[in-house]
């Protein structure tokens, strides 16, 4: 698989938060989020400069198994970039991590514009539709993002998956302003997803900035009863790679 780390951390944001896990971070994205903020994605290595030293290189199903043995019966969080452009080798992976142990929980991370059969070894999908406050506005990226951003089909999939009892899902959105849940709520009605499974956490990839949207984030929570996430990673080891 196309791989930029791997890595055993906490997981920082939705309702797993908190769970010691297996980092899978795969490389390249078919978005590239610049926020209204001016931040570009929080990790701009698989998007807009993908690497490949050493690390970030292909690295085969087996040897990924490998890696998560030495800390086996932890969650697996299979993140990105956006890791569903691998859908094949995705499908291998979850399907070699449930052989070790069916209960261990794995999630994936998606933008939510593609999916896979890799869909049915998965315990939770954590999807983050991109939102208009994410457009790259002025660059030459700002096309394709707004073109691909958002799939209602896929949208739609994965929400009736969900009511067919295959997967559990999160809606975990990144907002920058209130202004983001008209948007949200425009979702909401045409995929028919419910509030219990929404998130809401604020943009930012340092503590400062985090800090400047929390009360916000948390009013619009309140308002809409809807859940709130934080970034736990960023808080107990800032902006750095590998946590
Ligand atoms: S979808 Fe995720 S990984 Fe891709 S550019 Fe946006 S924030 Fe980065």
């Amino acid at each position: 698989m196309k791989i930029s780390e791997l890595f055993y951390s906490i997981q920082g944001e939705g309702k797993r938060s908190g769970f010691p896990s297996f980092f899978v971070r795969t490389n390249f994205c078919n978005l590239r989020c610049k926020f209204e903020s001016g931040n570009l994605c929080d990790t701009p290595y698989t998007s807009w400069e993908p690497e490949d030293p050493s690390n970030a290189g292909e690295i085969s199903v087996e040897d990924i198994i490998a890696g998560y043995r030495q800390h086996e019966l932890c969650d697996v969080v299979i993140t990105g970039g956006e890791p569903a452009m691998q859908a094949d080798e995705l499908y291998d992976l979850c399907f070699g991590i449930k052989k070790i142990n069916e209960d261990i929980n794995i999630t994936i991370e998606t933008n939510g514009t593609m999916v896979s059969d890799f869909v049915y070894y998965l315990d939770l999908v954590s999807i983050s539709p991109k939102l208009g406050s994410s457009t790259p506005f002025g660059t030459e990226h700002e096309k394709m993002h707004t073109q691909n951003r958002i799939n209602i089909d896929v949208l739609k999939d994965y929400h009736r998956m969900q009511d067919e009892g295959i997967i559990d899902l999160q809606w975990k959105f990144v907002i920058n302003t209130e202004k983001d849940m008209d948007e949200i709520l425009e979702l909401k009605n045409k995929i028919g997803f419910s509030d219990k499974d929404i998130y809401l956490m604020p943009e930012g990839i340092t503590e400062e900035e985090l800090k400047i949207r929390r009360p916000m984030v948390a009013e619009l929570c309140k308002k809409y009863k809807v859940k709130y996430s934080d970034r736990l990673h960023i808080l107990i080891w800032g902006n750095k790679r590998g946590v």
